[in-house]
């Protein structure tokens, strides 16, 4: 029986590994971890979460919230923990940081079919190979991937991650519990600025010291982690319509709709962390401290951890990869997660899945699934491996990869929710397949 080495144990290397070692398929895990963390991780846990704890939406108006439901039905490893050490999170689907990657962990390491084997990876093995390394793949990996695959391994660009403060610094005397718009329970911790406190706020932010990043420019951020401080720099408003947008939160004591509003989510299980929403940023850590806390109600703020920025490498896919995330040009080697320009903690997991079950299937001699464009875990795979695609660039699942109805509905929404509706259908025929 052929046994495959998986590299990595995040959230796209626990994925594969589980739906290979579940379809009876032997699996050797090899993470660095604890002996070895990339600069983003702090953690023995895999399938750690190195920003927002936040998945993003579980709406099935929203392809993100699509992707998950494909993959709840599947039987992915990364959702069913997900579900299970989810925090109240209004629409989205956010969890205890912890609580989620030490029930992966669990899961993965007393898996019969799976044999981890720690320490840091610095060649590529012989046989069926999974590289799912992530973006902070280690310096030694990295280079014998540049030496593979040539060129084509060293495009870039950068992430951020948010600080997270402690839930009993926060003076609540000045902020409060609440969702927009009151939908849901009140999840949030809102932190009112008003006209004269943002301006102060947005000078000193625009205006503050950056930790030096080798070769860092604006331009070259993901736009969907774009650091606080840059945004900002972009208008004095611009946060008032991103991260810092008051529409649908009213103060309590005011009845009114104050200038900018900060929010506060919940990071934990027990609440006792919160992590400020939408502020990735790559601030000297003093200056996070100084600036930050000149949020009126974080003037006491304890940070329990300062945003930080990576570099992070992906591969130019659409060159290199098939549908399966395999390397055209030596099939033995997949790739999966991040560095494959899937952009995000879900697509990683939803691409590890991909490659496992795929995988599995060829190595048992059965047909591969071929999941369909109007599947969100078939257009990821298909976006990524399409060669028209000339300047690749990371993407998170959007409905604008997959194919139109082809007839008019009224409303983006409901748009959204038959895309979802059609994708589900076809998930629900090809359970029965997929499943082992
Ligand atoms: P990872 O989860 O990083 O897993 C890779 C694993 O491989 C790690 O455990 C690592 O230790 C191991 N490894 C690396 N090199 C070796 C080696 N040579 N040998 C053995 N093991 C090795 N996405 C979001 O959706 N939301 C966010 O808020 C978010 N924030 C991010 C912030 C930062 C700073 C970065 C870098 C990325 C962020 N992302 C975010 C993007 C992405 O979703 C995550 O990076 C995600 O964890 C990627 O999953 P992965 O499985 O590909 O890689």
């Amino acid at each position: 029986m052929n046994i495959v080495t998986v590299i990595g144990a995040g959230l796209a290397g626990s994925e594969c590994a589980w739906q290979l070692a579940q379809r009876g398929i032997p699996v050797i895990l090899r993470e660095m971890k604890p002996e070895k963390k990339t600069p983003a991780h702090t953690t023995e846990y895999f399938a750690e979460l190195c920003c927002s704890n936040s998945l993003r939406s579980n709406q099935l108006e929203n392809a993100v919230g699509l992707l998950k439901e494909e993959l709840r039905r599947l039987g992915s490893l990364i959702l069913s923990c997900a579900d299970e050490t989810a925090v109240e999170a209004g629409g989205a689907l956010a969890v205890d940081r912890h609580g989620f990657a030490a029930l992966v962990t669990d899961r993965v390491k007393w898996h019969p079919g799976i044999t981890l084997v720690p320490g840091e990876v610095t060649e590529i093995p012989e046989g069926e190979v999974v590289i799912a390394s992530g973006p902070l793949t280690s310096d030694a990996l990295a280079e014998r991937l540049q030496a593979l695959l040539g060129e084509n391994c060293d495009l870039h660009f950068y992430d951020a991650a948010a600080p997270l403060v402690s839930a009993e610094s926060v003076d609540m005397e000045r902020a409060w519990f609440g969702s927009r718009y009151d939908k849901g329970t009140a999840d949030y911790i809102n932190c009112p600025l008003d006209e004269a406190e943002y301006d102060a706020f947005w000078q000193a932010l625009t205006t503050a010291q950056e930790a030096e990043v080798h070769g860092f420019e604006d331009g070259k951020v993901f736009e969907g982690c774009m650091p606080v401080e840059v945004m900002a720099r972009r208008g004095h408003d611009t946060l008032c319509y991103g991260p810092l947008k008051p529409r649908g939160l009213k103060d309590p004591r005011t009845g009114r709709e104050p200038y900018a509003v900060v929010q506060l989510r919940k990071d934990n299980a027990q609440g006792s962390v919160y992590n400020l929403v939408g502020f990735q940023t790559h601030l000297r850590f003093p200056e996070q401290k100084r600036v930050f806390s000149m949020i009126p109600a974080l003037h006491d703020a304890e940070f329990l951890r300062y945003g930080v920025m990576h570099r992070n490498t992906f591969l130019d896919s659409p060159r290199l990869l098939d549908r399966y995330y395999r390397l055209r040009s030596e099939p033995r080697i997949s790739f999966a997660g991040q560095m494959t320009g899937v952009e995000g903690y879900v697509e990683s997991a939803a691409s590890g899945f991909l490659v496992g079950v795929e995988t599995a299937r060829r190595l048992l001699g059965r047909p591969p699934v071929n999941f369909p464009q109007e599947t969100a875990v078939g257009a990821l795979g298909l976006y990524v491996s399409n060669q028209a695609v000339t300047h690749f660039q990371p993407m998170n699942i959007n409905f604008g990869i997959m194919p139109p109805l082809g007839y008019r509905v009224k409303g983006k929404r409901n748009k959204n929710a038959e895309l979802s509706e059609r994708s589900l259908t076809i998930i629900e025929k090809l359970k029965e397949e997929v499943l082992p």
